[in-house]
């Protein structure tokens, strides 16, 4: 492995580095998103090593009052949230509007660019950007993503799609087929069907073609010990939390030990997804459910992270949504008092958290941005 500092102090590594990206103006954004990044401060040497694998995990809406919330309800020391040792802020803003929509906040998230709301992985003169999966995918490493969404929503689509409105689902599904992802799961299996299709096309015979498995059911997805796995274990949108059991963990920890057997390293997106559906209905009952939900996959990931010592964890929101506050709660009794401002997302900061090699360059206030930015500098690509 390659110890940071060499990098850092030897200014010829650099730059032979710089050139591996072959990115022309990206290498220039990169210095641009590391010059304000904190510096490495105590850290050891042997901590300053680089990240084999980087999971990055969206809580949908998820601003600072959700989390606290979750601290609350999770009671003592008890949240995983607590569990990072680095933390700081993300602006949120999107290129055309000071509220992002989730396409153009997971764009930001997964290709360092600000898009106008609506976007996916899509610019000015229709650019298709590219994003860290795509440079892992290049670097030979695995990639995937875990939702608790459909497939061809926003945040997922950002890993994978490129369209102009995050809307055109028969177009993201037949990208998501050709995506080359090795693990993809969610909900959304009638997007995939013909009849359901304005083009008519079949992108599930496409997966197949491309060697994938296709699952509907957790038991098959937990038996599946292939190498390319889609699980579409909802027709629609999955089910809400609880009544959606502990899906998201056991999914998210799938596709860590298939990811994992690469020996060159993943790149996982994993999103707590209905945290923003829940804070659009201004269901505090449902919010505090979801949040549970992404902390007991939060822990296992960590648990992993722990472990296996090579894997960078940044843990983020794409925005705030519902304008959430806490005015009262019972600290001993694990209760908030939730309100909300509306139904819709804000502009406020978000919270970021990191873990793993790497993880001290996540403090500070940052752009959304900058965390591709940084992830693609820790990871050499
Ligand atoms: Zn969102």
């Amino acid at each position: 492995m390659i110890l940071l500092s060499l990098l850092l102090s030897c200014p010829l590594l650099l730059s032979s580095c710089e050139e591996l990206l072959q990115m022309g103006e990206a290498a220039a954004v990169l210095d641009a998103a590391m010059a304000d990044a904190p510096a490495a401060g105590d850290a050891t040497e042997e901590e300053m090593v680089m990240p084999k694998n980087v999971i990055l995990i969206i809580g949908d809406g998820m601003g600072v009052p959700q989390v606290y919330a979750s601290v609350v309800a999770a009671r003592g020391d008890n949240s995983a949230f607590l569990r990072f040792p680095y933390s700081g802020f993300s602006r949120t803003y999107s290129r055309n509007k000071y509220r992002t929509d989730s396409s153009a906040g997971g764009t930001a998230l997964t290709t360092g660019h600000k898009v106008d709301n609506y976007h996916v992985n899509w610019g000015p003169d229709s650019a298709r950007y590219r994003t860290i999966f795509d440079d892992a995918k290049s670097a030979g490493m695995s990639t995937g993503f875990v939702v608790t969404s459909s497939v061809v929503d926003a945040t997922p689509a950002s890993t994978y799609g490129h369209v102009p409105y995050r809307k055109m689902f028969d177009t993201l599904s037949l990208q998501m087929a050709q995506c080359g992802h090795d693990v993809m799961m969610g909900g959304g299996r009638k997007y995939f069907r013909p009849e359901n299709r304005k083009d008519g096309l079949r992108p599930l015979d496409t997966l197949a073609k491309r060697g994938y498995t296709v699952v509907n059911t957790l038991d098959s997805m937990t038996r599946f010990s292939g190498e390319k796995l889609v699980a579409l274990l909802y027709d629609g949108d999955p089910l809400t939390a609880p009544a959606r059991g502990d899906v998201l963990r056991r999914e998210a920890m799938k596709a860590i030990a298939l990811l994992g057997r690469n020996p060159e390293g993943f790149a996982l997106m994993i999103e707590g997804s209905q945290i923003d559906w829940a804070c659009h209905n201004n269901d505090s009952a449902y919010m505090r459910a979801e949040l549970a939900d992404f902390e007991l996959m939060l822990h296992a990931v960590l648990d992993f992270a722990q472990r296996d010592g090579q894997t960078l964890v940044v843990v983020t929101a794409d925005h705030e949504t519902g304008g959430v506050t806490l005015p009262d709660g019972d600290i001993e009794k694990g209760q908030n008092d939730v309100r909300y401002l509306w139904g819709s997302h804000t502009g406020c900061m978000v919270p970021v958290f990191a873990v793993g090699p790497g993880a001290h360059y996540f403090s500070g206030i940052m752009e959304n941005t900058d965390i591709p930015m940084r992830i693609r500098w820790l990871m050499g690509f």
